[in-house]
């Protein structure tokens, strides 16, 4: 039961967030703050904005176009971003509705992506989610143990050199999810992880844009900021828990 405003609970996060980043010498600025609206009405995101977030969350092709029908006339200002897995079937519609994708999760969806993204005014903003945790139940690239199996790093590495050249999109950074589990450490070690394989990314694909680190929810954002997060993604302690099964 959530008794306290969505300003307050706003606010409380906005805190945590400053709290994490002066504990690593970042600057709270650096880190962008996304409402993570899957499950939640137009309405609810509304009232984000009048409270000055402007980035969404959603895992859904249809529910976020459904939202950005009621919104966008008097929302223009948000920025809409993909979180869930994404499939190839839905790919023109999601390259013509959201800001950013971050679940772009093999080289067959960024072809994709890229054929229809040409029809937009610039190109499509894209992160690339990895799985290093080599949680079964998680998407994106199959990346367990990637810093010790050069089997696993290589092939990776030609295929985002070969995302990186295609004309309509372009990548920002990596995206990931840690895994469920209560084991300490397990979190931050997975996000650990995805910042130095975003540096050996942007060492070896260095014409591609590597600055974005999207990691972190409502139970870990704090270990994600410390690992360089610069998109946390927050869904429950913003909004509440949401129905079962919803995502
Ligand atoms: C639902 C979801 C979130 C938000 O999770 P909370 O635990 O509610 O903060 C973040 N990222 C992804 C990919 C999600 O699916």
């Amino acid at each position: 039961m959530i008794t306290q405003t969505l300003a307050e609970r706003l606010a409380a996060i906005q805190a945590g967030i400053a709290a994490a980043a002066t504990a690593s010498g970042r600057s709270p600025a650096d880190i962008r703050l996304i409402g993570v609206s899957k499950t939640h009405p137009a309405s609810s995101i509304a009232e984000l904005a009048a409270l000055g977030i402007h980035d969404l969350g959603e895992n859904r092709v249809q529910e976020a176009d459904a939202k950005r029908a009621e919104l966008d006339a008097t929302h223009p200002a948000l920025r809409w971003h993909l979180i869930g897995h994404l499939q190839t079937n839905k790919a023109r519609k999601a390259a013509l509705l959201f800001d950013m994708i971050h679940s772009v999760d093999s080289l067959r969806l960024a072809e994709a992506l890229n054929r229809h993204a040409a029809e937009r005014p610039a190109p499509l903003p894209v992160l690339l989610q990895v799985n290093v945790s080599g949680e079964a139940s998680k998407d994106g690239f199959a990346l367990a143990h990637w810093q010790h199996t050069s089997a696993i790093a290589e092939p990776f590495v030609a295929e985002v050199a070969q995302i990186a050249a295609l004309p309509h999109l372009r990548i920002h950074g990596l995206m990931t999810i840690a895994p469920y589990t209560d084991e300490p450490g397990a979190a931050r070690a997975t996000f650990h992880s995805t910042r130095l394989l975003r540096d050996t990314l942007a060492a070896q694909v260095p014409h591609a844009g590597w600055h974005e680190l999207s990691m972190g929810m409502t139970d870990d954002y704090a270990d994600a900021i410390a690992e360089g997060a610069t998109f946390i993604r927050i869904g429950r302690a913003l909004f509440g828990e949401r129905p079962r099964n919803m995502g």
